[in-house]
């Protein structure tokens, strides 16, 4: 019998380029305008980029660190847009982590005046006028995927309290991720544990999601695969490279399975241990993992069925394998099922615009 036809209504137009060397293959055409993040990108590379982007260069500013917030995104748009406004169509390039690519992300789109940033951010709303310019992201770190993603993570630290605000233009996709494995072998051991375990996150995420199918299914499945198998390996300390090589390619699966399905309710809780406790956001939403697998697997028989092919060991229940695996690496997974305002936590973030997403979440996604 012919299987029924499922329309997927993928789509996701970044151009990927992908292997060690990456970066310094590429050819420069066009007027750019670069934001880096000053911890991530070595000296070295950093000479490499001005040399060879040369006069194509029109302007250039540091990511320094930190929650990207509104006001750091409004101050790198008046940096770099009066170059970027000389000349239309300079493309914005981007080299960093999540939050160096996430500001990148907004500062692509400008506006006007630098005044209408926030009201714009905040409502997730573009005003008439703008120019949208081509956006390239290289990731130096293995792990939030956000190269392959058209949204962005902006705090609200004016609010009160405080908020992340998911800016997400229909057409916000890079035109380009260029990933070098190479450009993460700097990244420090614990911020790669935590990236990696982002990747993680995005993964099984996308496998318990309502949005789930069976393209996402294959990416996240392999994505989580190599994260289980591959982060103890380069936390051993021994052979960096084909670890990092391995979860770079983790990443990049992962993300494209996220850009379908978007995260979930790990991501709904996690924000709140970032803003509060400062967790970093992979080690955020990996204290979330093993309680939400056994949400899931309650929810959906289904799910329970393709969480078995995660780990090698299908008898073992997931969960406390993940338990263990997590232990391992130092991470303690927290359960709000144990006391009554945990419940109440609980079933409010799985009202919320990641949590729906959840297969385990009795509200519809929107
Ligand atoms: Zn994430």
């Amino acid at each position: 019998m012919a299987a029924q036809a499922l329309h997927l209504g993928w789509h996701n137009p970044v151009r990927i380029t992908w292997g060690c060397g990456a970066v310094r293959d590429l050819q420069w055409e066009q007027p750019v305008v670069v934001l880096a993040d000053r911890a991530a990108l070595s000296a070295d590379n950093a000479d490499f980029l001005r040399d060879t982007l040369g006069a194509h260069c029109l302007g250039w500013a540091w990511y320094e660190g930190g929650l990207a917030t509104v006001e750091m995104a409004r101050q790198l748009c008046k940096t770099l847009w009066p170059a970027m406004q000389r000349q239309p169509g300079t493309t914005v390039i981007a080299l960093g982590g999540g939050s160096t690519l996430d500001l990148a992300k907004a500062v692509r789109y400008r506006l006007a005046d630098t005044a209408l940033c926030a009201r714009t951010w905040r409502h997730n709303q573009l005003p008439e006028v703008y120019e949208r310019h081509p956006l390239w992201l290289l990731p130096t770190t293995a792990g939030t995927g956000s190269e392959v993603t058209r949204w962005a993570t902006l705090w609200d630290t004016d609010a009160l309290p405080a908020v992340k605000l998911s800016w997400s233009p229909p057409d916000g996709f890079a035109e380009r991720a260029i990933v070098d494995p190479k450009l993460t072998l700097s990244c420090p051991l614990p911020q790669s544990r935590d990236c990696a375990l982002d990747t993680l996150a995005h993964a099984l995420e996308s496998l318990w999601n309502k949005k789930t199918n069976p393209i996402t299914e294959a990416l996240a499945l392999e994505a989580a695969r190599i994260v289980i198998a591959q982060l103890p390996i380069l936390l051993q300390g021994q052979d960096a490279h084909a670890p990092r090589i391995a979860l770079a390619r983790a990443s990049v699966l992962a993300g494209l399975a996220m850009s379908q399905t978007q995260t979930a309710l790990a991501h709904a809780l996690s924000y709140d241990l970032t803003l509060h406790e400062h967790l970093p956001h992979g080690h955020a939403c990996a204290v979330w993992l093993p309680m939400a697998w056994e949400l899931a697997e309650e929810a959906s028989s289904d799910c329970a069925i393709l969480l078995q092919r995660v780990f090698e060991d299908a008898k073992t229940p997931g969960a406390q394998q993940l338990t263990q695996w997590l232990a391992g690496l130092g991470v303690s997974p927290r359960d709000l099922r144990t006391s009554s305002s945990g419940r109440e936590h609980l079933s409010l973030e799985l009202g919320s615009a990641r949590g729906r997403n959840f297969i385990g979440s009795p509200a519809e996604v929107s």
